[in-house]
């Protein structure tokens, strides 16, 4: 048998994972010599051994990867012979200029669960129990390779047990960076409020914990991705007190379950849901109430009539669900609009005035993420928010002619995306960049993801608005160390971001855009958000639009649908809308809207104003409340077929005033507000296929906040499959603002008008 010596090189999401003793063990079986080691592109594995087994090897890789990793690439070549002994995994050379992705965090595995609550265990109880398949990975992450001493972890030293089973190939924990156990790990405190320290020990805590939700009181505690707040779901005090303490009135609370178990007793599930609730990744699933369900849907999620629920993440959810068996709100620890808190010293600051006690621990959080949130409309899954578990990688994307690029995405819903090698990440969802807490965040982790790949971007790319936060901070990057910073346009690059998700910048057909979301500065200075686009051969171009109308009192038109109504409405028709103002306030609008420049085609403004019509909200409390209350109204319409708003009509431009004259209209006649609302869906998406047709085009491509309204989307799916069209939608990210720093850097990578 002839002996050469092969390289094997494989990249994807191969650190971390336990990918190096996967490669140890499975050469150990297959009695070969070698070695493995990570480097800038992954993994990199020698062998010495024929051509046969050597392919065999590289076979049973791929068919047998651990479930967390993924493999985007493999190679296999010759090279000049080497000599060795045994099989060796080779610590990581430091410096090294990475080009893979990074490891999001993953939740607790299977088997973790079952050591924990093993009475002989070692880990029995303890909170922080991870293993190769399990634990958290980005929110420790310092620096690269994804090495013990590269994480926040490195302040731990490994008991004499750990780091047995560190060393140890068959061993479940063999070479697992995350490795850690009671005696040489993690520690909690548990305080008052006021600071006092509730004194249990280490193994007592989460006893203490859950006899204190029990009781109801509001936990701020620990996880690893940052603080939650926490108290007894079924307890209407708690949660009404949390609302108020939180000032978060009305918008929706997730809530965490013990077990699959208990949520199938509430929710009827499909099997993807129920795959994405046990899934890895954990995230928030947002489900529909059933007559089974138990809470109080009024202080959970008022007039949704859907649950945001999730399953346990950390090894310390996973403790205290089990022992308090029953579910518990669980949202971001942050006071009200800033960022998820992580230390120990910004929770006391921020949610004294709203926990009762606070359960700390000494890990320090280095990324910290909000829970991600995802739905299904029928069997296509949509994601809502992306953070923990998905962020920050996105993976398989060609055509990328430059790299060193930064994007700033866009100012509600922000992100960032960086390009420094080969591989795009983008970040984690961030949230309004009004805040002050939010800006500071934003920035800093620019900064950490420029040092964790030591790569300064030569390019920053903007939105075209001027105030935008995410702009004014592109601009002074530039100042620093950028050569150009360039403006998009917001509308095209959510464009952008659904074509390059769907791989269509090649393709040789024309794609219509459909592009509706709440705002965004156009190319004429006026305030687009209901725009129709062709692309083509690397080529944009907007072919139509929603009818212009009055943007009033400027950030007020966002917060309170009235005034979208009261833009809409002719003088005339809006007499029947007076008792929604004061009189003061009417005739304040009256005079500004007839001295009004700054027009809008945005349709969120559109459902705004549809779903103050129908009364049912005229000032939202939370962000997109409007469009969420009207998109439930419409589900509830199941007797009556829809009514096409726009049938006979003949319209260039599409007539938002004409729309909502008609709704008024047939509300006169005392047609249902469930049925109004539904056909003012249904007739939006019919006039996207009008468009399609009258521009013979056999492609429709999505984007913009609009589209997570799920009865718009279900309309479109059957609409499009009937007239046989193909839709194309975000899957990958979400189809609102959280999408454009990514398409940012599509458009600038793709289109060349
Ligand atoms: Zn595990
Ligand atoms: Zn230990």
């Amino acid at each position: 048998m002839d002996l050469e010596t092969y390289k094997i090189q494989i990249t994807g999401r191969v650190q971390g994972v336990g990918f190096r003793p996967f490669i140890y063990n499975l050469a150990v079986k297959n009695q070969l010599v070698g070695s493995v080691s990570n480097n800038a592109n992954g993994v990199i594995i020698f062998i010495t051994t024929s051509k046969v087994k050597a392919n065999v090897f590289l076979n049973s890789i791929v068919k047998e990867l651990p479930k967390v990793a993924i493999i985007e690439n493999h190679t296999i070549e010759k090279v000049s012979i080497k000599k060795f002994e045994n099989f060796k995994i080779i610590p990581s050379k430091t410096g090294l200029q990475i080009q893979i992705p990074i490891t999001p965090d993953f939740a607790i595995c299977d088997k973790c669960i079952k050591e924990i609550n093993s009475p002989t265990n070692r880990r029995n109880n303890y909170a922080f129990t991870t293993c190769i398949h399990c634990g958290p990975r980005y929110a420790i992450t310092k620096k690269y390779p994804f090495e013990r001493q590269n994480t926040t972890l490195r302040n731990f030293k490994m008991c004499k047990n750990c780091k047995a089973e560190y060393k140890n190939p068959s061993d479940r924990r063999f070479h697992s960076q995350t490795n850690s156990c009671l005696d040489c790990g993690i520690t909690m405190e548990l305080t008052e409020n006021s600071g006092k320290i509730c004194v249990v020990s280490q193994n007592q805590i989460i006893d203490k914990l859950v006899e204190l939700l029990h009781a109801g009181n509001i936990i701020a505690l620990k996880s690893t991705n940052g603080y939650l707040l926490c108290c007894d779901a079924n307890n209407i005090i708690a949660v009404s007190n949390l609302r108020k303490r939180k000032q978060r009135y009305n918008k929706p609370f997730a809530v965490l379950y013990p077990s699959l178990k208990q949520v199938k007793l509430e929710f009827n599930l499909s099997e993807k849901e129920k795959m994405d609730l046990q899934s890895i990744i954990r995230p928030i699933v947002i489900l529909e109430n059933t007559n089974r369900f138990t809470l109080n849907a009024d202080y959970i999620a008022p007039n949704l009539n859907q649950t945001g629920v999730m399953l346990p993440s950390s090894t310390l959810l996973q403790l205290i669900l089990q022992k308090i068996n029953k579910p518990i709100i669980a949202t971001s620890g942050n006071a009200h609009g800033s960022p998820i808190n992580t230390t120990k010293k910004e929770a006391i600051q921020n949610l004294t005035t709203i926990a009762d006690y606070f359960l700390h621990h000494n890990l320090k959080i280095e990324f910290p993420q909000d829970d991600s949130v995802i739905k299904y409309v029928n069997e296509t899954k949509i994601i809502i928010r992306r953070s923990r578990g998905l962020s920050p990688n996105y993976l398989n994307t060609e055509n990328l002619e430059e790299t060193k690029i930064l994007a700033m995405g866009a100012h509600l819903k922000s992100t960032f995306t960086f390009l420094p090698n080969q591989h795009i990440y983008v970040s984690q969802y961030f949230g309004n960049l009004n805040n002050y807490d939010v800006i500071n965040r934003f920035k800093v982790t620019i900064q950490k993801y420029i040092s964790l790949f030591n790569t300064n971007p030569k390019t920053i790319l903007i939105d075209k608005h001027p105030q935008y936060q995410s702009s004014i901070l592109g601009k002074e990057l530039l100042k620093k160390n950028t050569k150009n910073v360039i403006e998009i346009q917001h509308h095209k690059a959510h464009f952008c971001s659904v074509l390059a998700e769907n791989n269509l910048f090649k393709i040789n057909k024309k794609v219509l855009g459909v592009i509706w979301d709440g705002t965004g500065l156009g190319d004429d200075y006026k305030i687009w958000g209901g725009e129709f686009f062709t692309y083509q051969n690397r080529k944009m171009e907007r072919i139509n639009h929603f009818d212009y109308f009055n943007w009033l009192a400027n950030d007020k038109m966002a917060k309170e649908p009235r005034l979208s109504l009261f833009s809409l409405l002719s003088n005339e028709d809006r007499k029947c809308i007076k008792s929604k103002f004061s009189k003061t306030e009417f005739k304040i609008y009256c005079k500004l809207s007839k001295n009004n420049t700054l027009k809008t085609a945005s349709v969120g403004r559109l459902f705004d104003a549809v779903a103050s019509l129908l009364n049912i909200i005229d000032v939202n409390t939370y962000d997109a409340e409007a469009p969420m209350l009207l998109e439930n109204i419409a589900k509830k319409c199941d007797s009556n077929k829809p009514i096409d708003l726009l049938e006979k009509e003949n319209y260039d431009k599409i007539p938002s005033q004409l729309i909502v004259k008609k709704i008024l209209k047939l509300k006169q006649k005392k047609y249902t507000k469930e049925h109004l609302a539904n056909s003012f869906i249904y007739t939006l998406a019919l006039l996207i296929i009008r468009e399609a047709k009258k521009n013979n085009i056999e492609i429709i491509a999505c984007s913009g906040g609009v589209f997570q309204n799920l009865v718009l989307l279900d309309y479109l799916f059957q609409l499009t499959s009937e007239n046989k069209i193909e839709l194309k939608i975000n899957r990958k990210l979400p189809a609102n603002d959280e999408n454009i720093s990514f398409g940012q850097l599509m458009y600038y990578q793709n289109i060349k008008n």
